[in-house]
């Protein structure tokens, strides 16, 4: 667009060019017609000079006329004294040269003039004059000379003029020279001027110039320096208001777009913005996030084939009903991620549509929660109604007769009770898990002696242990805070061994709720332990955690299922799991747990070798020189 413009075509050059044109062309003109003036005057002047006045005329043609013996002498005195440089000869009307002023050519008087011309002007009275320009330019005039008195026209003879017109040749081409000189001086001068003037206009014209193309480049630091109050320095006045204007129109509408930008930026949900067919024109952040791919890769391409909906939906589809979806882009991510994409259209004032805005906002949160939500009442009706169906089976059976057999009556009597408290524990379990879930479970904390509590909750373990061994008829007798001892066969045999630290550790627990915990996942693992099975529980600390672990040699879950065990009604073996009359809410209840503890528990297990569970809770060591007491 900066082209440089070329000497020639620029305003300057033609300016200068059309001036000094003027000038020369006026100096031409001019000069033309002074030179040809000049000539005129000269010649006429030159011509003039060189006439016979009637007196000397009337001297000469008496002297003719008389032709006294002295009359050739008086005539050369006449010609002699008529005082110019022409050379003049007197001709009687015999054609006899009668006087002559040329020194060189005394001798020819007296003789017959040789020149016709003369003859002819004595025979018909008529002057002739006439310009030589061949011999170098020569002036020759011959002039008839009449009788003064008497007949009026009688040639008495003729006087023959010849003088050279060098002289005012010479002074008429000096007179041009100067001329043509001083011309030359007055377009050089004319030139310069021409150059000052064109430069004067063009320079603020320039300076526009530069400046227009400086803000076009987007710079309007500049401004035009104003010359005068004429049009150009309007015009300069006028572009440097407009410079202003169009910073300010720059700077409104840059930060218009800066804060657009940061708004759309910042904002959590991914906002797609298109031209007319569809196009991607604006995409922000988390729009790029949300579909895993780059800005530039996105810019220009098809919204929907970038949303995968181009084989249901048309770009006619969406411009007229504006539908809103729920669209799952899990397989782009490497995690769950479920939009609902809302469309609106961007239209003009005329109501031309320029193009579609298309906002997505993550739902995955709400979805999973929705879904699980819909799972675990559907988990719950399905958790109570197989209970319920097998107790009403057991009623209808004792109902129908079954009362009456001594042997039946009793065994089904205990198998409805059985499931019923199964039932209640589980509306125990849902009840504390839903107080869990609303934050309205009280925690009663208080700083416990881990060692000492965690080996209170396993001597209870072990007591009943010793109790089933020494009534082996009366089983099942013995409760924990869990329920009943929690195993299906009731011969089996199992051990539970102890390895903890020897420091005392101090922690902040809800003992009850904590005690549900360790009551679990014993339990579990004696409910999952095989006959013989050592039970092994730790307690150590690290830097900043104590840890409680518990170990069996049972089946071990698989690696499949380790991180959903916790989940509420997960269970690998779920027949198996209520035949023990398990809820599959035990776990999810000791998270819940310990979570409230701020603690965190986990599960390690190889299938078909055993498992160990681990909680670890948050512990600060109290410096055993300041609490003991022992020391003093
Ligand atoms: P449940 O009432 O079924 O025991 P939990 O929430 O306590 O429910 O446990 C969930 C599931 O985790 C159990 O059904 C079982 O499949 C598995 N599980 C828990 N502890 C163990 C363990 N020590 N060994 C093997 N599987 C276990």
């Amino acid at each position: 667009m900066n082209k440089k413009i070329r000497l020639l075509q620029s305003i300057h050059f033609k300016i200068a060019i059309v001036f000094v044109l003027l000038l020369l062309v006026t100096l031409e003109v001019i000069g033309a017609s002074f030179v040809k003036q000049l000539e005129y005057q000269n010649v006429r002047d030159f011509k003039q000079s060189l006439q016979v006045t009637p007196y000397i005329q009337n001297q000469l043609s008496n002297e003719l006329l008389n032709n006294s013996g002295n009359a050739n002498k008086n005539i050369k005195e006449i010609i002699g004294d008529m005082g110019n440089s022409a050379e003049i000869q007197v001709v009687d009307n015999k054609g006899t040269i009668r006087g002559v002023t040329n020194l060189n050519n005394q001798s020819t008087v007296g003789q017959k003039t040789r020149n016709p011309r003369v003859k002819q002007v004595i025979y018909s009275g008529h002057t002739e004059q006439e310009v030589n320009e061949s011999l170098g330019s020569y002036y020759t005039a011959i002039q008839p000379l009449t009788n003064p008195s008497g007949d009026s026209n009688a040639v008495v003879g003729a006087v023959y003029i010849r003088a050279s017109m060098e002289d005012v040749y010479k002074r008429i081409s000096s007179i041009t020279v100067i001329f043509l000189t001083s011309s030359l001086v007055a377009g050089l001068l004319g030139m310069a001027l021409s150059i000052i003037i064109s430069r004067a206009i063009t320079r603020p014209i320039d300076e526009m110039k530069k400046q227009a193309i400086q803000m076009a480049r987007g710079d309007y630091s500049g401004q035009v320096k104003i010359y005068g109050q004429d049009e150009l320095g309007q015009l300069a006045i006028a572009v440097n208001n407009l410079s202003v204007r169009v910073e300010e129109a720059q700077e409104a509408s840059e930060s218009e777009r800066r804060r657009l930008d940061s708004v759309l930026s910042h904002m959590t949900d991914g906002v797609i913005a298109t031209d007319r067919r569809g196009n991607i024109t604006i995409i922000n952040e988390t729009g790029q996030d949300f579909l895993n791919v780059t800005r530039d890769e996105l810019l220009g391409q098809s919204l929907l084939k970038v949303l995968r909906i181009s084989d249901e939906y048309s770009l006619r589809d969406l411009l007229e009903t504006q539908q809103e979806m729920v669209l799952d882009f899990s397989e782009q991510q490497d995690h769950d991620l479920i939009l609902h994409v809302d469309f609106s259209l961007i239209q003009k004032e005329t109501g031309y549509i320029t193009g579609l805005v298309c906002v997505l906002h993550d739902v995955t949160e709400q979805q999973k929660n929705e879904q699980e939500q819909r799972e675990f009442v559907s988990n719950v009706s399905h958790e109570l109604r197989t209970p319920l169906t097998s107790v009403r089976s057991y009623i209808e059976a004792l109902n129908d007769g079954a009362w009456q057999d001594p042997e039946l009556a009793p065994n089904f009597l205990k198998v409805t009770q059985e499931e019923t408290d199964r039932m209640i524990r589980m509306i125990n379990d849902l009840l504390s898990l839903s107080r869990m879930d609303q934050g309205t479970a009280k925690m009663n904390l208080e700083y416990v002696n881990l060692n000492e509590f965690f080996g209170y909750a396993l001597d209870r373990f072990d007591m009943m242990i010793k109790r089933d061994q020494e009534h082996e008829d009366d089983l099942p007798k013995l409760t924990t805070s869990a329920g009943k001892l929690p195993t299906d066969d009731p011969n089996k045999k199992y051990s539970i061994t102890r390895d903890f630290t020897k420091r005392d550790l101090w922690v902040e627990i809800d003992t009850d709720k904590f005690m549900q915990v360790i009551d679990n996942i014993m339990n579990n693992a004696i409910k999952y332990s095989p006959d013989g099975g050592v039970i092994t529980c730790r307690l150590l600390e690290t830097h900043r955690h104590v840890i409680l672990s518990i170990s069996d040699q049972g089946l071990g879950i698989p690696r499949k299922d380790l991180g959903k065990i916790f989940d509420r009604f997960y269970r690998v073996d779920k027949a198996r799991s209520r035949k023990q009359g398990g809820t599959g809410l035990g776990l999810a209840i000791s998270k819940e747990v310990i979570e409230a503890h701020r603690g965190r528990v986990w599960v390690d297990s190889q299938e078909g070798k055993g498992s160990t569970f681990y909680i670890s809770l948050p512990y600060e060591p109290i410096d055993s020189d300041g609490g003991d007491w022992d020391a003093i």
